[in-house]
């Protein structure tokens, strides 16, 4: 069993009642540090990184609006990125949580605005939500964040990136994307820096295409810390 696999597991089973349930950090010790993106809502604080069962030193905190990745350049994906090439963190997870009011502009301030009539939404804002999920649904998010920084040249293709939901009242941690599965090469303690063998020619004895030419045309400009700083950094 890999880390986030061992960790999703041990919270399950906390999460069942399991007084014996817990993760050894020392049997993954070549998997950490870990870097994860969340958002900065303060429901956050008390779960990180205690859900996750690993120490702060082993944990690279980054966070922002709803943790959203708009795109492969965006200075999300490059803080995650510098957090593997300074902090050496060896694997990547994008943790939504439930209830995040970034995904719920629609209610939220629908909310408020009845609020300030005397009304309250009560049971209502529950069918509120029903009504909006197709545009405020987190776990989607984390879909699309998880696939911008996989497919970014600036993260190691052996980096796994992976994308889980946080229930912010419970602590449990649910899987949205398994990163190990995609993760080229296994977890990054396995990096192998050898020249990959040449590719054979395909059937019509073309040669192989290289692999995609980063854009550089894009935005470079990387700042340590970018506009992500991590939480309780001095
Ligand atoms: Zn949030």
């Amino acid at each position: 069993m890999r880390l986030f696999e061992a960790i999703v597991n041990a919270n399950h089973r906390a999460a069942a009642g399991d007084p014996g349930a817990g993760l050894h950090p020392a049997e993954f010790a070549a998997a950490l540090p870990v870097v994860a993106l969340t958002c900065y809502d303060p429901r956050m604080h008390p779960l990180m990184p205690e859900v996750l069962g690993i120490a702060e030193r082993d944990f690279v905190w980054l966070t922002n609006a709803g943790n959203i990745v708009p795109g492969p350049w965006s200075g999300a994906v490059r803080s995650l990125a510098l957090a593997c090439a300074v902090h050496e963190a060896k694997e990547i997870a994008i943790i939504g949580h439930n209830d995040c009011r970034f995904f719920q502009p629609g209610r939220y301030f629908l909310a408020r605005r009845l609020q300030a009539y005397g009304m309250l939404l009560g049971a209502a804002a529950t069918k509120l939500d029903e009504f909006l999920r197709g545009v405020t649904d987190e776990a989607a998010n984390v879909r699309t964040a998880v696939a911008h920084v996989r497919e970014s040249p600036l993260i190691p293709r052996p980096v796994p990136v992976h994308g889980l939901m946080v229930d912010v009242a419970s602590g449990k941690l649910d899987w949205v994307a398994n990163g190990y599965a995609a993760a080229v090469g296994g977890p990054a303690s396995v990096v192998d820096s050898s020249p990959a063998p040449p590719a054979a020619p395909d059937s019509l004895g073309r040669a192989p295409a290289g692999p995609p030419t980063p854009d550089l045309t894009g935005p470079l400009d990387f700042k340590i810390g970018g506009e992500l700083p991590p939480i309780g950094g001095g």
